[in-house]
């Protein structure tokens, strides 16, 4: 029987609005006999138990690997001798890591206690995430990276999906034109059909993304056909919002069969 004994959250604290508290508890009622902990960021839980000497020397040398691990160029390694580099900045990314890199940073520092199947370390960072693939020229951004630990990047909420067609191509008009202000109009007329930054709705979308790293630990199960179960992995900003902000959204029956059948029976269900 899958099994998952405890849920470690890490706080992503400069995300405006993600409230781990919230989604620890959607966890916990989920899988009443699992415990589930909320903690602060990763870096800083993970070295509060070292002395302030090694901390300083442990400190340097995780900057140094994140600096390594951060993505300068856009395009695929492959296809740099005939492409111009294109900066994180001129797509609008600040920090954009190699998702599996950034795991090996992270992974060493999970104490030997708290590692194994029986653990689930989910850990919210606000900076992109992504990962070079055969076929495509540039960086494919993403929103997990599953594994030990877990990683769920919140800006990949707004960035990866892809943005309605019309939103996407009348927002690039605008912007060669110079007309600032009226995309701020542009952006709130789509916001409902898309999230972006400051938006309260983080919360559900970063929960729903917890479930899919949960189904991921127990199961091996990632992404399903039902548009509104929020295991459903969204390509657009209109699946991302059926799939979490919809009325309907909700594990779907045989998400939730899978968890019964594994002895796991929520509370209030
Ligand atoms: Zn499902």
């Amino acid at each position: 029987m899958p099994q998952v004994d405890s849920i470690y959250i890490y706080d992503a604290p400069d995300v405006l609005g993600l409230d781990i508290g919230a989604i620890g508890r959607m966890l916990s009622d989920l899988l009443p006999e699992t415990q589930v902990e909320t903690r602060t960021d990763f870096f800083t839980h993970q070295l509060a138990r070292f002395k302030a000497s090694q901390v300083e020397m442990l400190t340097e040398q995780i900057a140094a690997r994140l600096e390594e691990r951060e993505v300068h160029n856009l395009i695929a390694p492959q296809w740099r001798d005939e492409m111009a580099p294109i900066a994180p900045e001129e797509r609008g990314l600040e920090t954009v890591y190699l998702a599996e890199a950034l795991q090996e940073v992270m992974r060493p520092l999970i104490p030997e206690s708290e590692r194994g199947s029986h653990h689930l370390h989910i850990v919210y960072i606000a900076q992109c995430l992504g990962q070079f693939l055969p076929d495509r020229h540039d960086l494919a951004l993403q929103i997990v990276q599953f594994g030990e630990p877990a990683i769920v990047s919140t800006t990949g909420f707004v960035e990866a999906p892809a943005l309605p067609r019309e939103y996407a191509f009348r927002r690039a008009q605008l912007l060669a034109m110079g007309l600032d202000e009226a995309l701020d109009e542009l952006d709130d007329h789509f916001a409902a059909s898309t999230l972006g930054y400051e938006d309260q709705r983080v919360t559900i979308v970063a929960a729903g993304h917890a479930l899919q790293v949960l189904f991921d630990a127990l199961f091996g199960e990632r992404g399903c056909d039902v548009a509104a179960c929020p295991l459903h992995q969204a390509d657009t900003h209109e699946d991302l919002a059926t799939a979490h902000l919809s009325e309907d959204s909700k594990l779907c029956q045989r998400h939730m069969q899978m968890l019964t059948d594994a002895g796991i029976h929520p509370r209030g269900a």
